[in-house]
């Protein structure tokens, strides 16, 4: 197996040639290192190599490395589906939330966002997809929630996050990277300041930096495989 520094300079250096193969700054884009059912061994071995960034999916799997890891100089961010029950604990722990769908979690994110906390960093996840079975706001809602998770004082709305259907083929994959770019910039327009498209995984990281992604979310590319 490939050591998880060597791995992630490669991701580093793929990220670099994409943006470069499409004229971007390299430096426009971020790295979320998605260390999902990974030990907190291996978040530390990345982060020994330099890497600050880490994304989560369960709260459960979280906990237990972040607090492990507390002291370091980490940002974590929660990229998983959202459960009412488990929204205070999202927002004490966590400095961003990809994966906000719904007005009922915008409100239970604020309320307990701890008030020496800075704001919590929030994308809209968008489902442009049309897969019933995913998470994320429907395209032809996600202006009205946009307007009103801005309107929230403990959050700060700061771009959009999709993943595209993983079964179709890469030239559909891409287009639902260029529709949360014009989501974006029709949002733009209305008034919104959103800085953040949070898109591209392993294997499509490149299809996303060309399209405008700001967040790339890697985890496979990183860690290995997930068991
Ligand atoms: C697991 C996951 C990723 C990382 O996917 P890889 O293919 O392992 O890079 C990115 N985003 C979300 C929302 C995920 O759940």
């Amino acid at each position: 197996m490939k050591q998880i520094p060597e791995s992630l300079a490669q991701v580093r250096e793929r990220i670099r040639s994409a943006a470069i193969a499409c004229g971007r700054d390299p430096d426009t884009i971020t790295l979320l290192a998605v260390s999902k059912t990974k030990p907190a061994a291996d978040v530390d071995t990345a982060y020994q190599a330099g890497q600050r960034l880490f994304g989560e999916n369960y709260l459960q799997d979280a906990l237990p490395k972040i607090k492990a890891l507390a002291g370091r100089d980490i940002e974590w961010h929660f990229i998983g589906r959202i459960q009412g029950n488990k929204a205070a604990e999202i927002s004490q722990h966590f400095a961003w939330v990809h994966s906000l769908d719904t007005l009922r979690h915008a409100e239970l994110l604020d309320r307990h966002r701890p008030e020496q906390s800075a704001p919590l960093q929030v994308c809209l996840q968008v489902n442009l997809s049309g897969e019933a079975s995913k998470g994320g706001v429907d395209e032809d809602a996600a202006a009205e929630l946009a307007h009103a998770v801005a309107a929230l004082p403990h959050l700060r709305l700061r771009g959009l996050m999709t993943m595209p259907d993983p079964h179709a083929p890469a030239a559909r994959q891409r287009a639902t990277f260029a529709g949360l770019r014009e989501l974006r910039d029709a949002l733009c327009a209305e008034g919104l300041a959103l800085d953040t498209l949070s898109m591209g995984m392993s294997g499509d990281l490149e299809d996303a930096i060309a399209e405008g992604a700001t967040i790339v979310r890697i985890g496979t590319d990183i860690f290995g495989a997930r068991t």
